[in-house]
């Protein structure tokens, strides 16, 4: 056993003399795409700022340095410098690359950790250049400086901490059990410390260690965001300013009055069969209401509308899940078992009509939060159930035309809104901003599928043809596939 370990080792070691570390990457990335530091201009093409108004620039110039937008003017007016490399944006639209709020990754589990950049190279191709992995893990915090530093072609990332919960869910749960005030306290400055981007809430929290979670993540200078427990409540969390995902107790919120149930099938409550029954309860009033709260409280809305519309509403066929362009790269280990989740959903749903209340009603929120001025923020919640990265970030956009925002609000929510949130130079097409980019063959703003049709990607001044990006995705597909088998 020991022999073994040791002659593994000393294979491992060889390996790093022999090829740098991360070659793969590293090398796809220096040879498919400009360096860093090169010049590009995309000339002659239509410019979709996302400056606060659906608009179009048409015919202009866009040049980019070191990484940034150096220059946007009327193509015969801009001057393009001797050494920049030209790309040609007759007739296609440019506008910034996507922001996925709501991510995990497979090798935050049982999967190995080189299955990262794999990960985030199918989140580039399908043009996502920020994303924001949801439950922290020592591995996210070396990803993000690798990316800052240019080291691995990837979206830039942003992590939140380990989870913080009321109970450990067993293996795997990855996270910190909070049930004191004190520990929770502890907790939120053991993640600021360790160089966290946010503090992120699950399941069981109860009030008093919400209210020390809040008092010191303010005073340690970092935000708390991720689901609100029912014993917390939707109130309290906008009069905290906790930044909400999946909208977390809002159903609970809006029960008329004189209802007979009073939970119902927020988060985890979807689980309780009885729950269900709430959904003949809605007070529409209240749902107005709870919108013009939030956006009073000023809290950023994630509402993953296509997970829990796919999962718990909708549902999928087995035909529709395998002709989906994701299911190459869910590993086979996976389809089994993920088949077996969705026979057992599949037996324990509630009736159709009920579960066709709960996607009329989570959109009905999202479309009136907006209505109210709310920022609303696109995320995946992937991988999950066959749904993975950047393909169900456009599954999210589409959700959000669904739930009655204009193709410019969705496209916000995508892009302006969760930049602004995260303090990024980012999610615009301005001069200064991050050369976070996607060129496309059609106007998104006509239709959002026209934002899957895709010329190329650039991150962070790196430019990437999407026949460029297909290669990669052939090359890496057969690796999800694996993943899981030496494992056993
Ligand atoms: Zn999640």
């Amino acid at each position: 056993m020991l022999k073994k370990n040791l002659l593994l080792l000393a294979v491992m070691l060889a390996c790093v003399q022999l090829v740098p570390a991360q070659s793969k990457l590293a090398r796809s990335g220096d040879s498919a795409a400009t360096g860093q530091n090169q010049t590009i201009a995309f000339i002659h093409v239509n410019v979709i700022p996302m400056t606060g108004a659906s608009r179009v620039l048409l015919n202009q110039t866009v040049i980019v340095r070191d990484g940034v937008i150096a220059e946007i003017g009327a193509t015969d007016k801009t001057k393009v410098p001797k050494d920049a490399t030209r790309v040609d944006g007759r007739g296609k639209f440019l506008m910034p690359g996507l922001v996925d709020m709501h991510t995990h990754l497979f090798s935050d589990d049982e999967f190995p950790d080189e299955l990262a950049g794999d990960e985030l190279t199918l989140m580039l191709a399908n043009g996502v250049t920020t994303i924001r992995l949801m439950i922290g893990t020592p591995e996210h915090l070396i990803l993000r400086k690798r990316v800052a530093d240019g080291e691995l072609l990837a979206p830039t990332i942003y992590a939140a901490s380990p989870q913080l919960s009321g109970r450990s869910t067993g293996d795997g749960f990855n996270g910190r059990v909070v049930t004191t005030p004190e520990e929770a306290r502890r907790a939120v400055l053991d993640f600021k410390a360790a160089g966290y981007d946010f503090i992120k809430l699950t399941n069981f929290i109860t009030l008093p260690v919400y209210d020390a979670v809040i008092a010191a993540a303010k005073e340690a200078g970092i935000r708390v965001i991720g689901h609100v427990d029912t014993q917390v409540g939707v109130r309290r969390a906008l009069e905290a300013g906790q930044q909400i995902e999946h909208l977390d107790a809002y159903l609970e919120s809006v029960l008329k009055d004189d209802s007979p149930i009073k939970t119902s099938v927020s988060d985890i409550g979807l689980f309780r069969k009885e729950n269900w029954e709430s959904l003949d309860h809605i007070d529409e009033r209240k749902v107005k209401e709870i919108a013009q709260a939030t956006a009073r409280a000023g809290v950023y809305s994630t509402p993953t509308l296509t997970f829990f519309k796919i999962t718990f509403g909708t549902g999928a066929s087995d035909e529709e899940i395998r002709q989906r362009p994701d299911y190459r790269f869910v590993p086979t280990k996976l389809r089994e078992r993920w088949n077996k989740v969705s026979k057992r959903l599949r037996d324990t749903q509630a009736t159709e009509a009920r579960r066709r209340e709960y996607v009329r009603v989570r959109n009905l929120l999202v479309k009136e939060i907006h209505a109210a001025g709310g920022k609303i923020m696109t995320g995946s919640d992937t991988p999950e159930w066959f749904l993975l990265y950047g393909f169900t970030l456009h599954r999210e956009i589409k959700s959000l035309v669904e739930a009655g925002l204009t193709p410019y609000a969705a496209l916000e929510a995508a892009t302006r809104n969760p930049a602004e949130f995260l303090g990024a130079p980012a999610g615009t097409v301005e001069k200064g901003k991050r050369a976070d980019l996607i060129l496309l063959h059609a106007n998104p703003l006509d239709d959002v599928a026209n934002a899957e049709k895709r010329v190329g990607v650039m991150t962070r001044g790196r430019w990437l043809l999407e026949s460029q990006l297909q290669k990669m995705l052939d090359e890496i597909a057969p690796r999800f596939q694996k993943a899981l088998d030496k494992e056993n």
